[in-house]
């Protein structure tokens, strides 16, 4: 009886695979009972474009054709999470009888902005929505999970002196507080159902330790606790296992150590989300258990979904 509350398809995010009916009908093939179609919201700036979602880049020189073009991307990208929104609800209605669908959202916080857009979006599409996955992708406006060389520069936007990967360095505790807060931000203001990956601030840096870092280990105890408090459930994403260093999903075990320090019996669900993530390369599922003597976090199967 798996079930997994943050998905993407290729047909509505380029780093994934497949329509979205696609998706759903490998959900229904791996028996999912209740899957839940997460596409992340649109981003406002042409500056956050992914390198594959500018269209046919064109020569140096061409400044105000490439804007047009950027520009074009930019409102597709609002106008492809609106027909996102349709045809998930089309296949919840369609799909009915074979599996519980449920329409979400992957939050961004790249500036203050993709905040102030989200409350107007959730206020004008309230019906269309029936959860949000609370997700943090940059700090300093930066990617932290695009690939290495962005993520350090994510991390050379804080002034901390040689020495980084250091224990206790002050960069990285500088850049650790704030992906812990800008998830703060988003626990605060929207309280999303779901914590996205909790710690993706280190996917760079699987073995980084951070209880090594006490201010910014503070403050992830600190959402932990507030996420707790309102009845989040945290995902455990198989996406982890794809990359380099991982040997876990999210959230390392040192993280789900303080997770369940604060679970009490009536929180007793609340570590239980899988992730399918149709991306390229091992498309994969993990599926996760947690039993009446508690949580835990161990891979009990894995597949191949294409
Ligand atoms: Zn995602
Ligand atoms: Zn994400």
């Amino acid at each position: 009886m798996p079930y997994s509350h943050h998905s993407h398809s290729g047909q509505f995010c380029k780093h994934a695979l497949g329509s979205l009916e696609e998706v759903v009908l490998e959900a229904i093939k791996q028996r999912f009972e209740v899957y839940g179609l997460t596409e992340h919201v649109p981003r406002y700036r042409l500056e956050d474009l992914y390198p594959e979602e500018v269209v046919s880049p064109l020569p140096t020189g061409y400044t105000s054709k490439l804007f047009c073009q950027r520009a074009l991307s930019i409102c597709d990208l609002s106008n492809q999470f609106m027909r996102f929104l349709d045809e998930a609800h089309r296949l919840k209605e369609v799909y009915a009888p074979q599996i519980i669908l449920l329409v979400g959202l992957e939050t961004e916080y790249i500036t203050d902005d993709d905040l102030n857009h989200l409350h107007t979006f959730l206020r004008d599409n309230e019906r269309r929505i029936d959860y949000i996955v609370g997700s943090v992708h940059h700090v300093s406006s930066i990617p932290i999970d695009f690939d290495r060389d962005t993520y350090e520069k994510a991390l050379a936007s804080f002034s901390g002196g040689e020495g980084v990967h250091i224990p206790g360095n002050r960069q990285m505790e500088q850049f650790l507080s704030a992906y812990f807060d800008a998830q703060h931000a988003l626990i605060r203001q929207f309280q999303p159902e779901i914590i996205g990956h909790l710690d993706l601030c280190r996917l760079y840096s699987p073995s980084l330790d951070l209880k090594q870092y006490p201010i910014a280990w503070g403050k992830l105890v600190r959402n932990i606790e507030e996420a707790v408090h309102y009845g989040a459930l945290f995902e455990i994403n198989s996406a982890a296992l794809k990359k380099e260093g991982w040997t876990s999903p999210y959230p390392g075990k040192d993280v789900v150590a303080v997770s369940t320090d604060h679970v009490t019996l009536h929180h007793r669900c609340f570590l239980t989300v899988l992730s399918l993530s149709r991306r390229k390369m091992a498309d994969s599922l993990c599926l996760m258990t947690v039993t009446d003597r508690g949580l835990s976090v161990s891979i009990t199967s894995m597949w191949q979904t294409t």
